[in-house]
């Protein structure tokens, strides 16, 4: 990743693209633009966007360009869902020009909605500017991460998930994982309606093996369950 020019507002682009469909999550099927920032905190085994952090397999100086804000604004069309993604975008959230990007697209009568895994808390800015945080913490089958960072939520998302501003979602492998959701979801309060999982899977061969599995437990357990609905259609191809 290059340094950022000091007088500039700028981010950590990784790539934008639209439109598309949000493939998962309460807003499945949504038509929306994904807005992905480069930078995450964790390090999952099963990660299909390792593109945006991993420099032991990509060349990020390639990958990630600190952007202009104006420039990533002009790429994305007015009145439509813009989903932030990465990445972890919240670890732009202190910077002028994460406010800057945020109260722009909502200027444009963008709706916001931002994919997080849930390790740090949103602040201020973040909170009144995105319509919906949809919060994935990552369970052990997202293996070890670096530096021993740990993957645990954030205990202050509770509070923005009773006011109906965060929804969880999970990816799961097994039924197990499924009991691990509901039991997470219990012991930190987070209203079971708010809760959705779906299987992991970047091919639609592993994700139609495990899909019954995951909408079973789901039933069983009062969860919601999403597919993936942009793997279903596109399989792993980027840009989707
Ligand atoms: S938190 Fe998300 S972007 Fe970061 S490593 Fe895990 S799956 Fe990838």
């Amino acid at each position: 990743m290059t340094d950022s020019p000091p007088d500039l507002l700028t981010l950590p682009l990784s790539e934008v693209f639209g439109p598309t469909i949000q493939g998962e999550g309460p807003a499945a099927g949504r038509s929306a633009w994904f807005l992905r920032l480069g930078g995450c905190n964790l390090a999952c085994s099963w990660c299909d966007t390792a593109y945006t952090w991993d420099a032991s397999r990509y060349d990020l100086r390639r990958e990630i360009r600190h952007t202009e804000v104006q420039e990533i604004i002009s790429s994305l069309p007015m009145e439509v869902l813009v989903i932030v993604t990465g990445g972890e975008p919240l670890l732009q959230q202190d910077q002028a020009s994460w406010r800057e990007l945020l109260e722009r697209l909502r200027d444009r009568g963008c709706d916001l909605h931002l994919e997080t895994n849930g390790t740090i808390e949103p602040n201020a800015v973040s909170r009144a500017l995105v319509e919906l945080f949809v919060v994935s913490p990552k369970l052990a089958n997202a293996g070890s991460h670096r530096g021993h960072q740990q993957a645990g939520l954030h205990p202050g998302w509770t509070a923005v998930a009773q006011d109906g501003q965060a929804e969880l979602k999970v990816v799961c492998t097994s039924a197990s994982d499924v009991a691990e959701v509901r039991q997470l979801a219990d012991q930190v309060g987070w209203p079971r309606r708010g809760v959705w999982v779906m299987p992991e899977g970047t091919t639609q061969e592993v994700l139609g093996a495990r899909w019954p599995v995951i909408v079973d437990a789901a039933a069983t357990h009062g969860l919601n369950a999403t597919h993936r609905l942009h793997v279903l259609a596109w399989n792993e191809k980027r840009g989707h």
